[in-house]
């Protein structure tokens, strides 16, 4: 019976420590009405993303274009103010490369490339492609996938300790748990996290001054630049945010609500 009793504590310390993780890595997502799951703390989230540019920007070409940079200066100085990108050390920068994609990182890191342009015929669209980016950093999303991985191995690893050493076959099976965790937490952005950023990147159109249905055309505009393209080629960005009704329907569904805070 004290052998037994003595497992049960085992097990009991872990489960504590594992509880209490998961209630100070709670945060809200503003706008967003739900609580995102984040063990890696904003301020080291900002300083990769802060690491992650200065080795993108001494790798790619900037852009000399003064119209496109003007246009992005335009687009980033309405944005700033109303995206609460947390530990923001704002810098928007345009590269001089052919396909039509863009990025943020955490720490207000932005990198727009000059065949953006291709798909984004004006200002407002432009705000729709960098408003999305800028929404996957609000709401924590990468630190989210990450944090999820992490907690899978962690929780693989307590229960592996937990059992004890004797059983190799559950130790395995604790082992591999965990390595296939980590792995989905480096994958690109879910389903629910895509449609989450464009409903927040339409929010901060709208609050920015820009119509916000300007993000559907932009949509519209990508699968006409890939069919113009003869489908062969599909660009990186519509690679990782594929592009279908679900999206569309997605957005228009949320029009009411970002259309009310646009003036
Ligand atoms: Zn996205």
């Amino acid at each position: 019976m004290m052998s037994r009793k003595h497992h049960h504590l085992r097990l009991a310390i872990p489960g504590a420590l594992a509880l209490s993780l998961i209630l100070f890595a709670c945060t809200t997502v503003p706008d967003a009405g739900r609580s995102s799951f984040n063990i890696i703390p904003q301020a080291h989230l900002s300083q990769m993303g802060l690491t992650e540019f200065e080795k993108i920007k001494s790798q790619k070409k900037l852009s000399q274009n003064s119209t496109q940079r003007a246009a992005v200066r335009s687009v980033a100085e309405r944005l700033k103010p109303v995206v609460p990108v947390q530990n923001a050390h704002w810098e928007f920068v345009l590269f001089e490369d052919s396909a039509p994609n863009a990025f943020a990182l955490p720490g207000g890191k932005v990198g727009v490339n000059t065949g953006i342009f291709k798909v984004a015929h004006n200002d407002a669209q432009l705000a729709a492609v960098i408003g999305h980016e800028l929404a996957h950093v609000v709401a924590g999303h990468s630190g989210e996938r990450l944090s999820t991985g992490l907690l899978g191995a962690v929780g693989a690893a307590v229960i592996g300790a937990a059992i004890g050493g004797d059983d190799t076959a559950t130790r395995n099976i604790a082992t591999g748990a965990a390595g296939a965790a980590v792995m989905v937490g480096m994958r690109s952005f879910s389903r629910g996290q895509e449609l989450e950023a464009d409903r927040l990147g339409a929010l901060y159109m709208a609050r920015a001054g820009y119509d916000p249905r300007q993000s559907v055309t932009l949509w519209k505009n990508f699968a006409d630049h890939t069919r113009r393209q003869g489908g062969s080629r599909v660009p990186a960005f519509l690679s990782t945010h594929p592009l279908d009704s679900t999206r569309i329907a997605n957005l228009e569904s949320f029009m009411p609500r970002a259309l009310s805070e646009y003036h």
